[in-house]
């Protein structure tokens, strides 16, 4: 297996954007794509704002020309078979959306060269949803990031039945040269590793919550004292954002949609939507 150097990323979202800039960051050319140019002069703002997130967070190189050089490495194009003309492995970050998906895979397929690999950052969809689109079910896996890639670094990597070992290994590799900590599945899961882990305990604390048994400070304590984690579940949700905690939350059975309901109404509609705006569960802005 020849080393995968040139790189593509489908979707310049949140975490295209993050997997991009950080492939880029670790010396990769890299190619982001979007379905047209107004959405690639985001991405353009995005690459700028992770490159001063990592100088303000001291990102390793960061100050010393490392973020700067990286926006170099990155070129845009909103044409698929532009973008993928010299791939040797593409990233797959678009909408969590079968159909999407589907529809992007068919194309790619006929327009990426034989050798490129595809790998799918989709969180919900198994990558056997999506093999049979991809042409090349031996060249496709899922390579799974974490929001803030560049601090929660890892990158769980899950291949289907069909998936070539040696496919499997380069994309390991390729996970650490980019200064992921690869996970490796041995098969598929619904969640990978990391949500399997940290779905139960956030449902189960959040059971806790709206069956009136303690508040979330004194949960989160409970956690942080009783495992030596350095946050609790309510602390986690604050971070990963409440929007995105109540869409999870609605499309749950109905202890979940009384959660999704009680989010609502003592926070959400408040404004109060997370670490990122500076209240959530929790105060920030003291
Ligand atoms: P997002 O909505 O922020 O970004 C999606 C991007 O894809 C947008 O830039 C959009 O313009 C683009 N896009 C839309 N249609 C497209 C198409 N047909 N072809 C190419 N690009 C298209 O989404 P996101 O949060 O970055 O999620 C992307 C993928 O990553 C999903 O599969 C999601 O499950 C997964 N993921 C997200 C997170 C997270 O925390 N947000 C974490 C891990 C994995």
């Amino acid at each position: 297996m020849t080393e995968l150097k040139n790189i593509t990323v489908l979707g310049t979202g949140v975490l295209g954007s993050q997997i991009a800039y950080q492939t880029a960051y670790c010396g990769f050319d890299v190619v982001a794509y979007d379905i047209n140019d107004d959405v690639l002069e985001i991405a353009k703002s995005r690459f700028d704002t992770l490159a001063a997130t990592y100088k303000a967070e001291n990102v390793a190189g960061a100050a010393e020309g490392k973020a700067d050089a990286a926006l170099q490495r990155i070129t845009y194009s909103s044409d698929l078979a532009q973008a993928v003309i010299k791939a040797d492995l593409v990233i797959e970050a678009i909408p969590e959306d079968l159909g999407i998906k589907r529809d992007t895979y068919e194309k790619l397929s006929e327009v990426a060269p034989a050798h490129t690999i595809f790998a799918t950052n989709s969180s919900t969809l198994l990558p056997s949803d999506l093999k049979a689109f991809t042409g090349r079910p031996e060249k496709f896996l899922a390579l799974h990031f974490a929001n803030h890639v560049w601090v929660n670094n890892t990158a769980e990597v899950m291949g289907t039945t069909s998936t070539d070992p040696a496919v499997y290994r380069a994309v390991v590799k390729f996970a650490e040269s980019i200064n992921m900590v690869p996970i490796e599945l041995k098969k598929e899961k619904a969640g990978y590793v990391l949500n399997s882990l940290l779905v139960p305990l956030l449902n189960a604390a959040s059971d806790l919550l709206t069956d009136g048994i303690a508040d979330p400070e004194m949960i989160d304590k409970t956690w942080r004292i009783g495992t030596g984690a350095p946050v609790g579940p309510f602390q986690i949700m604050d971070i990963v954002g409440l929007t995105t905690v109540y869409n999870i939350s609605t499309q749950g059975g109905e202890k979940q949609r009384e959660f999704a309901d009680y989010i609502k109404k003592n926070y959400i509609d408040q404004g109060k939507l997370g670490a990122g705006v500076g209240e959530g569960f929790y105060n920030y802005k003291a």
